[in-house]
């Protein structure tokens, strides 16, 4: 089957498109269906990013370039890669290890808005996965501003086969919005912008602030020391309803206390630095985003 033949809605998610196709196929399950592409995936996340899926499903349609942009989130990524990814001999399964998600205080399940359901259906007959709604951390709709919503029973996988209009109960993905999460959620916006316009700027956003925090040194002692004196700035710069908003661990305390997030990112033993969700990049660049120009 040659997927170029079949268009993406506009802005629609890859993952959406792969269930639309199915429904569409007359295969009578979805595994193999997706056989017939060389994919074999149960787990059709909006947080998973970087996959063998994603590739597979890329190299089917058209355009490289225009893909990665116009149906999925993976220019934002850029930001935690700390390199330009939607170049054409990079294979997004380098990346797997990315697709880290679990300490996150928004909902990561798929997200829709009310108005797109509405206009999808009237304009193409079905609704479909918005690839903006899945943007990490953002809580409104990029083209109507009205809260996104989440099911009630959470969509966590469309292996599920279930498209938004399928949804039976929907509610706000967020109940009180205030000033500090719209600030952020423009700068989340801005981010995503520069990351599609000029990808270099934001691959380099990474490395401009491991420089400026002082963290480009070897010895984790040291990374340590300056973590915890930058994280209490860091976390006062962010406000508390933005940062429990942002990181879940913020909003329960463990037996280690609380969570200090820039020792988590720059001096953990167990993980490579670096290896995260953009969220935290966008979290510092925020923080520091006049030094960076980024106002
Ligand atoms: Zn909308």
């Amino acid at each position: 089957m040659n997927l170029a033949l079949f268009r993406a809605f506009p802005n629609e998610h890859l993952f959406s498109l792969l269930l639309r196709l199915y429904k569409l196929s007359g295969y009578g399950d979805f595994i193999t269906f997706q056989k017939n592409l060389g994919i074999q995936d149960r787990f059709l996340h909006a947080t998973k990013v970087f996959s063998s899926t994603t590739e597979k499903l890329i190299t089917h349609l058209e355009d490289r370039d225009e893909t990665i942009k116009a149906h999925s989130v993976i220019p934002l990524w850029q930001m935690s890669v700390g390199q330009i990814i939607d170049v054409e001999d990079i294979s997004l399964q380098l990346f797997n290890h990315m697709n880290e998600q679990q300490l996150f205080g928004f909902d990561t399940s798929w997200h829709s808005c009310k108005k797109c359901r509405q206009d999808d259906l009237v304009t193409y007959g079905t609704s479909y996965w918005h690839a903006k709604h899945q943007l990490p951390s953002v809580f409104e709709c990029y083209k109507h501003h009205c809260t996104l919503d989440k099911g009630v029973e959470p969509i966590k996988n469309l292996f599920t086969e279930i498209l938004p209009h399928q949804v039976v109960a929907w509610s706000p993905v967020l109940s009180r919005i205030s000033g500090d999460l719209k600030c952020w959620q423009s700068f989340v916006w801005k981010i995503d912008v520069v990351s599609h316009d000029q990808p270099s700027i934001v691959a380099d956003i990474k490395h401009r602030l491991i420089k400026l925090l002082g963290l480009n040194i070897q010895s984790l002692p040291k990374r340590k020391a300056i973590c915890e004196l930058h994280n209490p700035h860091f976390e006062s710069a962010l406000g508390p309803v933005l940062i429990k908003y942002i990181f879940r661990d913020y909003t329960r305390s463990t037996q280690r206390g609380k969570t200090n997030i820039l020792s988590s990112m720059f001096a953990n033993i167990h993980k490579a630095q670096g290896v995260r969700n953009p969220i935290y990049w966008v979290a510092l660049a925020y923080w520091q985003r006049t030094k960076l120009g980024l106002n």
